[in-house]
């Protein structure tokens, strides 16, 4: 071993879903919408010579139309290349007491890989055999909180109650609520961050609004907290928000009746999937996100992952203990669920 490799920061990465190459699949794997993002992005056109400059390292106008659209002051919103990048600054700006950061054992896989990356020590807690959060288990004195809501890869939605018992049990860290998937179900914790100056809730663009080719993400909590993230990434990269990005995320924000109109479909497809999953005998936790986590009383979750490949219908699968039987299928249009379903019922025999 050279002596230098001794001072190379070892990571382990996160593993994204897979995106292959060929385009005539049905990719159900990571959580994308089905349908494209507002027509009325086309519209926005971008000066070409204003790519010269550097982009509003504060990028104002997106961060004014989110804080518009919730009804917030510009002081209460960051904004950052994915909520994957929010939340990486904020693991950086507010897990710093060396106390371990709680997060369940079933949960976003990043949470574990950020806590690494940044030397943070941290402790899972187990859900229950139902895949419930126990907020109890956060009631230890620990080091900050972080959780998605609804959970993912479970799907399953937590209680705007019981989130704010688990706020008002941790009141000298900082809790992170992380909705990636609160517009297709639920209450956001967001009508609590004046009540908790320790709140921040963290949303994404890439979801619901059918933009993860943009990278956007945004937090929103106290202007304290907003001003100590804003420091750690002027720190670090003042330029994170391009233009174009920019201009595509107020746009988006504008075209309110679409996204809901989008958002609805998605619902009403879920709903649709999760009847035909019950006759087909899979057992799963009613979900509240744009995906269902299911499993076969009779025929192992890796078995229907690898034959759904066959046929170019990708689903996610992870190979984790308690979740091993487990498939995490996106919502994908009426057409593609229903390709789905004539696989599933196919390969079952049913
Ligand atoms: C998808 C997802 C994110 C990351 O989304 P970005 O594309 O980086 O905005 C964050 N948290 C959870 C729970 C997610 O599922």
């Amino acid at each position: 071993m050279k002596a230098w490799q001794n001072n190379i920061r070892r990571v382990v990465p996160y593993t994204p879903g897979e995106q292959p190459k060929e385009t005539d699949v049905i990719k159900l794997n990571t959580n994308e919408n089905p349908y494209p993002p507002s027509p009325r992005l086309l519209e926005v056109k971008q000066n070409l010579d204003e790519l010269r400059l550097y982009p509003d390292p504060e990028a104002k106008d997106l961060v004014h139309a989110i804080a518009s659209y919730h009804g917030l002051g510009d002081n209460q919103v960051f904004v950052g290349v994915g909520s994957d990048d929010v939340l990486a600054m904020s693991f950086l700006t507010f897990f710093n007491s060396g106390m371990p950061v709680y997060f369940p054992d079933i949960t976003y896989s990043f949470y574990d890989v950020w806590a690494d990356l940044f030397r943070i020590p941290y402790q899972t807690k187990a859900l229950n055999e139902s895949f419930e959060i126990v907020a109890s288990d956060y009631y230890e004195k620990n080091g900050g909180v972080v959780f998605p809501n609804p959970n993912a890869p479970t799907g399953r939605l937590l209680g705007v109650d019981v989130v704010e018992d688990i706020i008002a049990h941790n009141r000298d860290v900082i809790v992170i609520v992380d909705e990636a998937y609160i517009d297709f179900g639920g209450v956001s914790a967001l009508s609590l961050i004046d009540k908790y100056e320790n709140l921040l809730v963290v949303r994404t663009f890439s979801k619901s609004r059918s933009l993860a080719g943009m990278r956007i993400g945004y937090a929103m909590g106290n202007e304290d907290l907003i001003k100590a993230l804003n420091d750690v990434k002027y720190s670090f990269n003042s330029y994170t928000m391009n233009c174009q990005t920019i201009l595509f995320g107020v746009e988006s924000i504008k075209d309110d009746d679409y996204f809901k109109e989008t958002v609805a479909k998605v619902v009403a497809t879920r709903e649709w999937f999760q009847e035909e999953l019950k006759r087909l005998s899979f057992n799963f936790v009613k979900s509240d996100s744009n995906f269902v986590f299911a499993s076969h009383p009779f025929v192992a979750a890796k078995d229907i992952f690898e034959a759904a490949k066959k046929e170019k219908i990708y689903v996610r699968y992870f190979d984790k203990p308690r979740i091993d039987n487990y498939l995490r299928i996106s919502i994908g249009t009426d057409k593609q669920m229903k390709v789905l379903v004539e696989f599933l019922k196919t390969f079952l025999n049913m």
